[in-house]
């Protein structure tokens, strides 16, 4: 077997690129040899070609009925992203039961953001060594574009931490949707454009077609929603103020917890990584945990995991000597 070819970048590179394409697993063992900071240009052309296919919207024109479809995906998969990628499948903030368990990682997919074993690994990752050289983006160590983008497209960082998601990789379901973390997507996308083109036929009326439905509410919707997600990553670890000292640069901003849902108190997360709120007072809004509530309070998640009094106190206590000083 040729162990040598990510060094060169030969055809056998060129071959394994293009299979990642569509299994993301495709010689996954090799790929830690890389260097840290090598980007794989071949297979990052999906991802590119989905921020060129934005400019689509010129072509295709727009209807309420596309921008809003545009922007209730956003709403829906940040809710995905945060509520299901991050606070369960990273976290373990709440139960669920096992089919719930797989829908919920079929709606975390649809945000484009691989897998939910690839995502919750590396982000397991980022919250054991925070701003530390071993972070795999931290803007004070790799500066704000590496943070924010770089790290995805690097060949280092495209292989599922398998290593750090043992109690999820168990489940052969949520294995299957890690490796083949493009077809959760591709349905996506032509559930749009099917959707469109009935549209254009049965309801002609709202002045929608498929290419306008494809253009508005997947690529359009899907790269700010990426852009969005990033921010946690990179201005978060930047811009906003630090409650709680907790040795790295997390960041509580306003204005980044209305733009995802409530991740952007995301000093009080790095704090207290395990519960299912970030916005831990009344005034810090966590749109996400609302949301988790309600699906609490009909029975589909459970034991959402609460912050410690001792940590809502200390909390408190810290802000109380700041309005003090
Ligand atoms: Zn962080
Ligand atoms: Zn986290």
């Amino acid at each position: 077997m040729g162990r040598e070819p990510l060094k060169g970048g030969g055809p056998r590179h060129l071959l394994l690129s293009f299979a990642r394409w569509f299994d993301s697993w495709a010689g996954a063992e090799e790929i830690v040899t890389v260097a840290e900071k090598r980007l794989d240009g071949f297979r990052v052309v999906p991802f590119l070609a989905l921020h060129l296919a934005c400019l689509g919207i010129l072509a295709v024109g727009w209807s309420p009925v596309a921008v809003w479809t545009a922007a209730v995906l956003y709403l829906v998969r940040m809710f995905a992203v945060t509520g299901i990628y991050h606070r369960y499948f990273c976290h373990n903030a709440y139960r669920l039961s096992r089919p719930v368990q797989f829908l919920f990682a079929v709606l975390g997919s649809t945000a484009v953001q691989r897998g939910p074993l690839w995502w919750a690994g590396h982000h397991r990752h980022h919250h054991t060594h925070s701003d530390t050289e071993e972070d795999i983006h931290s803007p004070r160590r790799q500066g704000f574009w590496w943070s924010h983008v770089g790290w995805i497209l690097s060949t280092r960082n495209f292989r599922t931490r398998l290593d750090l998601v043992g109690d999820f990789a168990r489940f052969p379901e949520l294995r299957f949707l890690d490796r083949f973390d493009i077809l959760v997507p591709v349905l996506l996308a032509a559930g749009l454009y099917g959707t469109g083109e009935y549209l254009a036929v049965r309801a002609p009326r709202l002045g929608t077609d498929g290419p306008q439905m494809l253009a508005w509410g997947f690529f359009l919707s899907t790269t700010v929603l990426f852009h969005a997600t990033s921010t946690i990553n990179s201005l978060d670890h930047m811009i906003g103020s630090q409650r709680f000292q907790t040795g790295d640069d997390s960041r509580n901003n306003a204005a980044l917890a209305v733009l995802t849902l409530g991740e952007g108190w995301h000093n009080n997360h790095h704090r207290y990584a395990v519960s299912a709120r970030q916005g831990f007072y009344w005034w810090e809004v966590d749109v996400t945990y609302g949301i988790l509530r309600a699906l609490a309070l009909v029975g589909i998640v459970r034991d959402l995991e609460p912050v410690p009094e001792a940590i809502l106190a200390e909390g408190r206590r810290i802000d109380a000597a700041k309005g003090h000083r």
